[in-house]
């Protein structure tokens, strides 16, 4: 694998590069999974030519907000967030929860890993933050194994809680651990799987659940380990919680984290609903990034965050599919369309919104800044032949050719992608992942749901 590939001829390649360029009938070479060369009638002695004069080519979708250990509890009739109070619903996901263990792990992340590849995604990360005593704390381990064998990039967030529920946890008992262990075992992780060099596909993020749920020395150590690993900080924020810690702490959210150290270039949040637009100028002048989840968004009732407001300040936006009981699908493709029409919703009122092409630049520009990767995102000379192919000779596609750019967001591509790569190797084509027996994992899968 990884050796050397040209994509002949492709009809659009939409780069999502710093000047926005669109290319048309242009050849890319790509060797050792690196861009080499973008131009016309490249002609080289390689390993493989594909023939894209049917394909638009997009970089490779970046998902920054996810829980794969969701993904087994999807469409149950029990679990019907929309018409659930946040209460009802987070004890009965987590009473499920209790029962999940390391394969249970292993097959739902092989679950959303493969609908988020056969949906053009190519780098993903998980916040993975339930721990039990059945469980274990391989978890991150398991789910490194799925990425690894399906071919895609893998940032690993090592999430936890450590509050008790009587002192205003909502998160049951028997998923808590304590800082200590919670810190010991990020290290072992970050040791055994971090690597932050060019083109790497595994990474670990220290993931505290969210600030109402952990003491403050949770968050307090995870900073001090960030900075003596060089690795990155994740959590939840802004989504609900900050009447409960104003009456905690007598702050909001955002504040409480500047104050621990937990904000910053190497930091970004989930959500973030709740933000005022005095926060967003704090989130812009200290890098912090912000992955926006539209689906859970629209199911929950919540606010729509303003986006052309958030851009224009300079906040670094990207995009997440959320976990599946709070979404019921780990598509990518789908959310970048949701996150546009809910844009337009309030264009009017706001004067206007951010176009459809912005959306897609979060999920792949925005998602790589986010993850600290310079590497990907968009498809030019010296990152990563990460992309995407969409076949335009599809009836549906008919008479919407005319803005490769803006067709993602606008049109929704619900269906599968052409192919799918991640350096330069084809992990999913016409309808199939090619590194995995796809049938025997799913009738795995399906056994092992049952038993939640
Ligand atoms: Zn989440």
């Amino acid at each position: 694998m990884n050796g050397s590939v040209i994509l002949k001829d492709i009809f659009a390649l939409v780069t999502c590069d710093s000047n926005d360029n669109v290319y048309n009938s242009v050849d890319v070479f790509v060797e050792n999974g690196e861009i080499k060369e973008i131009g016309k009638n490249i002609d080289k002695g390689v390993d493989e030519v594909i023939d894209c004069s049917n394909y638009i080519i997009y970089p490779g979708l970046v998902n920054t907000h996810h829980h794969f250990f969701q993904t087994f509890v999807r469409n149950r009739q029990d679990i019907n967030y929309p018409m659930m109070t946040v209460i009802e619903w987070l004890d009965k996901i987590y009473k499920i929860f209790q029962n999940i263990d390391e394969d249970m792990i292993y097959y739902s992340t092989m679950t959303a890993l493969s609908d988020l590849i056969k949906h053009g995604c190519t780098t993903a990360f998980d916040h993975q933050y339930c721990y039990t005593k059945k469980s274990g704390t391989y978890l991150i381990d398991r789910q490194m194994e799925a990425a690894g064998q399906l071919g895609i990039r893998y940032h690993g967030g090592r999430g936890t809680n450590t509050l008790p529920r009587e002192k205003g946890s909502t998160i049951p008992d028997n998923m808590r651990e304590n800082t200590v262990d919670f810190i010991k075992d990020c290290e072992r992780l970050i040791d055994k799987y971090n690597d932050n060099s060019k083109f790497s596909m595994q990474n670990v993020v220290i993931a505290p659940c969210q600030p109402i749920n952990c003491y403050e020395d949770t968050f307090i150590e995870s900073v001090n380990l960030a900075k003596a690993k060089n690795a990155r900080l994740h959590t939840h924020l802004g989504e609900g919680e900050n009447d409960q810690m104003f009456e905690r702490w007598g702050k909001r959210t955002l504040e409480w984290c500047e104050e621990r150290g937990f904000i910053g270039e190497n930091v970004w949040y989930a959500h973030c609903w709740e933000l005022e637009k005095d926060e967003y100028l704090k989130m812009a002048s200290t890098k912090t990034g912000l992955s926006h989840c539209p689906n859970p968004a629209v199911l929950g009732g919540f606010p729509i965050l303003d986006l052309k407001e958030l851009k224009e300040q300079g906040v670094i936006l990207s995009l997440g599919c959320d976990g599946s009981a709070t979404n019921d699908g780990s598509n990518l493709l789908d959310s970048v369309r949701l996150a546009y029409l809910m844009q337009t919703f309030h264009s009017k009122q706001r004067g206007g919104c951010v176009d459809a092409y912005d959306i897609l630049k979060m999920a792949t520009v925005g998602g790589a800044k986010t993850l600290g990767r310079d590497d990907i995102g968009d498809l030019s000379v010296g990152k990563a032949a990460d992309l995407f192919a969409i076949d335009i000779n599809k009836l549906e596609l008919s008479g919407s050719l005319h803005d490769p750019k803006n067709l993602i967001a606008r049109l929704g591509l619900t269906g599968e992608v052409k192919f799918t790569m991640v350096g330069g190797n084809t992990i999913f084509k016409d309808g199939e992942l090619l590194n995995v027996d796809e049938i025997k994992l799913a009738e795995k899968a399906n056994l092992l749901y049952k038993k939640l």
